[in-house]
């Protein structure tokens, strides 16, 4: 029988490469068999949460929109509330934005500025790092907000991006590197 948790060599081989998507020359990392599958996805969520049982997180943070498939089920594991970084004109109460440069184009994010408590234990959650640009543009926003960012955590890093090196300050944890 197999066992009820999957590795992370599981996890890394169920990603499934695209090449050209959306754009000639990005090799598009498919999530999507982790989530279709019971078993990789709750092991999935396992590895994000584990380093966290302890760490008293108020807040998980997810960013547009595959960041909120891991975020919010992080959260509910975590027993700590769920806010989302959408882009520009999804949120419909006062916002703080902030901009940046996508591996792809390029994209304003956004936040309501009642969403979070001042100095809240803040767990930030997404996908993928690539670059880096949209992490970096989130933590600014949670600065703004006087958030105190405990992590930003991700399921998959693109290392070759070296994105870490724009987070520089931030505590950065990745469940598969390629
Ligand atoms: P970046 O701002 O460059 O770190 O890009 C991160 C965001 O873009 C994440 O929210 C990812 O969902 C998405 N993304 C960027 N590059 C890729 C890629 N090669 N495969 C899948 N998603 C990507």
């Amino acid at each position: 029988m197999m066992n009820k948790h999957a590795t992370v060599s599981e996890l890394t081989a169920a990603i499934r490469d695209i090449p050209d998507f959306p754009k000639p020359g990005i090799l598009f990392k498919d999530i999507t068999p982790v989530l279709s599958d019971a078993r990789l996805f709750s092991s999935a969520i396992d590895q994000l949460t584990a380093p966290h049982k302890n760490s008293h997180i108020d807040a998980v943070v997810g960013i547009d929109a595959r960041g909120f498939i891991f975020a919010a089920a992080t959260a509910v594991r975590l027993g700590a509330a769920f806010v989302p970084i959408r882009k520009k004109g999804k949120l419909p109460y006062k916002t703080i934005e902030e901009s940046y440069d996508l591996e792809y184009g390029s994209n304003t994010i956004a936040m309501h500025i009642d969403a979070l408590k001042p100095e809240s234990r803040v767990l930030l959650v997404d996908d993928l790092l690539a670059t880096g640009g949209t992490a970096a543009a989130a933590i600014r926003l949670l600065k703004r907000m006087n958030a105190n960012i405990i992590e930003a955590s991700f399921l998959v890093e693109l290392g070759f991006l070296k994105g870490r090196e724009r987070l520089v300050g931030t505590p950065i944890r990745s469940v598969i590197v390629f």
